[in-house]
């Protein structure tokens, strides 16, 4: 017991001790903790959808139709025809030959990476990626650069040195930044890629049902899918549902589904998941009010903040206000509680020691007025900190 007292009681010092805090409910941009109401800037389900009413009566549907149960994995009993509807519609949306779906973004992350790369190869990432992607290239054994967040300069650096001693390389990012907001370059690192002969994998776990003329992500909106090997996206956030997918070729999707242990090894998501995924993807396209109205609303608080002198990341639906010291973005989050926002605060090792933050995650739900009540409220904060 001695090691897992002395860790806790230095995470308690260090202001990073870390507690669950259940939720009586969630709905229509607020949440009510502890028998009290805020309006909620910490879900990702950024247009609203997980409410939606076609969502959900595709899921009950599915539940009366199918149970609630895939009751195997997908390469023994569990793999259902809807599976196989929602991978042609996951390929088509992102102008991929084929696809293949994982049980959440996590589980595609660590078992993608780790089929894909082994000893002989090496893996470059940016230096904020999600801890998915890490685990997944730590579990590969593939040799790991991290590269400075976003610095073009710093990823050629290391193409030019290491690139040739190793067999295959993969560049790995994600496209919106999923703490801070900001985007990712893809198009100067898809360059890159093709000068030193790399495969490329973005993440696009929060620009999918944001960005892109049909909401299918920075990608789509990039015109880069023809030269991204591997493009992995959510139904967990904007797509308000659950599970994750990979969009790649029919040679990698035939490879993972005998290799990706994540994949081979899980009960398959069950109908209703996958019904909501369905609709979910016919939403997104179908009514781009939505991500438009969020996106404006976005760049609008994000101007406002920027006016008022603060130090504001996030160039998306996410925006994350520089904060710096733990302590400080705990004391942050609890006087904007008092407001009744609920806003969280990112603390290491989410984010790099020194480098917390206050993550305002946007929705469709928050109204424009909300929106400038609460940049005025976080201005009136700044002085109650020290
Ligand atoms: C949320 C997230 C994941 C994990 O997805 P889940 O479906 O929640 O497991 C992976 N990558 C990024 C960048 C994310 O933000």
């Amino acid at each position: 017991m001695d090691r897992i007292d002395i860790f806790l009681e230095k995470q308690r010092q260090e202001g990073k001790y870390r507690i669950l805090q259940p939720l009586v409910y969630r709905k229509s941009g607020r949440i009510c903790v502890k028998g009290k109401e805020f309006y909620d800037f910490s879900s990702n389900d950024y247009l609203g959808l997980a409410e939606h009413p076609s969502l959900k009566e595709a899921a009950k549907k599915a539940i009366d139709e199918f149970g609630t149960s895939s009751s195997a994995s997908r390469l023994l009993s569990g793999d259902f025809e809807f599976h196989h509807r929602l991978e042609a519609k996951v390929a088509n949306f992102q102008n991929k030959e084929s696809a293949l779906i994982f049980n959440s973004g996590y589980q595609a992350n660590i078992g993608i990476i780790s089929a894909l790369c082994g000893r002989d190869d090496v893996i470059f990432a940016d230096k904020l990626s999600h801890a998915s992607i890490i685990d997944g290239i730590l579990l590969s054994g593939a040799k790991f650069f991290r590269f400075k967040h976003n610095d073009i300069n710093h990823l050629e650096d290391f193409l030019k040195k290491e690139r040739k001693k190793y067999k295959t390389a993969l560049i790995i990012t994600e496209s919106v930044f999923s703490m801070t907001g900001d985007k990712a370059r893809i198009t100067e690192i898809v360059n890159l890629k093709e000068k030193y002969d790399c495969k490329i994998m973005i993440d696009e776990a929060h620009a999918v049902g944001i960005f892109g003329e049909n909401g299918a992500g920075l990608i789509e909106e990039t015109r880069l899918s023809d030269k991204v090997d591997l493009i992995m996206g959510t139904f967990g956030k904007a797509l308000g549902s659950f599970g994750a997918y990979l969009a790649c070729s029919n040679e990698i999707k035939d490879y993972l589904v005998n290799t990706c242990r994540s994949f081979i090894y899980s009960t398959a998501l069950p109908p209703a998941v996958i019904m909501a995924n369905l609709i979910s993807l016919e939403l997104v396209k179908n009514e781009p009010w939505r991500r438009k109205t969020l996106l404006e609303n976005a760049y609008t608080f994000r101007n406002n903040l920027i006016k008022k002198n603060l130090q504001v990341n996030g160039s998306s639906q996410i925006i994350s206000l520089v904060v710096g010291d733990s302590f400080k973005a705990v004391k942050f989050s609890r006087l904007l509680q008092e407001n009744g926002y609920w806003v969280l605060p990112i603390r290491p090792p989410t984010v790099p020691e020194g480098q917390s933050l206050l993550r305002f995650s946007l929705s469709y739900n928050h109204s424009k007025d909300l929106l400038n009540k609460l940049a005025d409220d976080i201005s009136k904060s700044i002085p109650k900190l020290n």
